[in-house]
């Protein structure tokens, strides 16, 4: 069945391969990022391949992009069904440098920015009746992570919001699961890597138990699944995919 899903981060990384993957499936695709090109051209990539996809630039902290992304969803697709949060943005400070104005925008990227993307599309899922709702949160926000307080701290927030919000959905047909993605070979990762901000892929590598990285297909293939028919009674839920990392 062809539904419609908006996927946020779409333009780059494992927002990018979960929109791919949900094409796969035959869904319809509203392509949301805040890099205006690269989510234009992504969403060309796939009505190349013959689905149906608009791309609609957004910064998901601000609450007026993301009603008329989704007002342009609503209009050339019809009604929000799935919709995968993927848009985040990482920094690595140590805690006492920390600005207030650096904290303030993590958090409203990654955890406003989240609850701005929900807000705006559960009452479509309401009036279905049915809704499959993914956030991509992080294993950091499991296990903690040093210079990343501000990071972890929203990740926090936004399984915390993935709780909240399945027992309060659960009841209308929506179900909402959370990916904490382990160490996942994305364009985020690579600069952090190249900053010295995180150790090498290599190195993480050797001692994640599957030996190997992530890859965005590995998210993706996860998030369809939480947003097919059959997964219906999976509900707030924390899904871990980090190749054995964190258990
Ligand atoms: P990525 O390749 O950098 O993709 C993230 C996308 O989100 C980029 O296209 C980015 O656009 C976009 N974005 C950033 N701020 C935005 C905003 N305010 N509004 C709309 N879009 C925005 O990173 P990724 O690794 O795929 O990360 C996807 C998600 O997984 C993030 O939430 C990240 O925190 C989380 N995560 C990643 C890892 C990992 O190992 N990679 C691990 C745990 C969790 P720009 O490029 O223009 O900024």
């Amino acid at each position: 069945m062809s539904r419609v899903a908006v996927v946020t981060g779409a333009a780059s990384g494992m927002g990018l391969a979960v929109a791919r993957h949900l094409a796969d499936r035959g869904h319809r695709l509203g392509l949301l990022d805040l890099d205006a090109a690269a989510v234009q051209q992504a969403a060309a990539n796939l009505q190349s391949s013959g689905t149906h996809a608009l791309g609609a630039a957004v910064d998901v902290a601000d609450r007026a992009t993301v009603d008329e992304a989704l007002g342009k969803v609503r209009s050339e697709l019809g009604p929000v069904e799935i919709i995968v949060t993927s848009a985040g943005i990482d920094e690595f400070t140590s805690f006492t440098d920390i600005t207030a104005e650096s904290w303030n925008r993590v958090v409203a990227v990654n955890l406003t920015g989240t609850f701005h993307c929900l807000q705006a599309a559960i009452p479509d899922m309401l009036d279905a009746g049915w809704g499959r709702i993914v956030t991509i949160s992080s294993s950091s926000a499991q296990s903690g992570a040093a210079r990343m307080a501000h990071y972890v701290a929203s990740k926090g927030g936004v399984i915390g919001l993935t709780k909240a919000l399945a027992k309060e959905y659960a009841a209308h047909g929506i179900t909402v699961n959370t990916i904490p993605p382990g160490f996942i070979d994305t364009p985020m990762v690579r600069r952090a890597e190249a900053a010295g901000d995180l150790p090498s892929i290599d190195a993480v590598t050797a001692r994640t138990p599957v030996r190997r990285a992530g890859t965005p297909d590995d998210i993706a293939a996860a998030c369809v699944f939480l947003c097919s028919d059959e997964a219906g009674y999976i509900t707030g839920q924390q899904i871990n995919v980090n190749g054995g990392w964190y258990m």
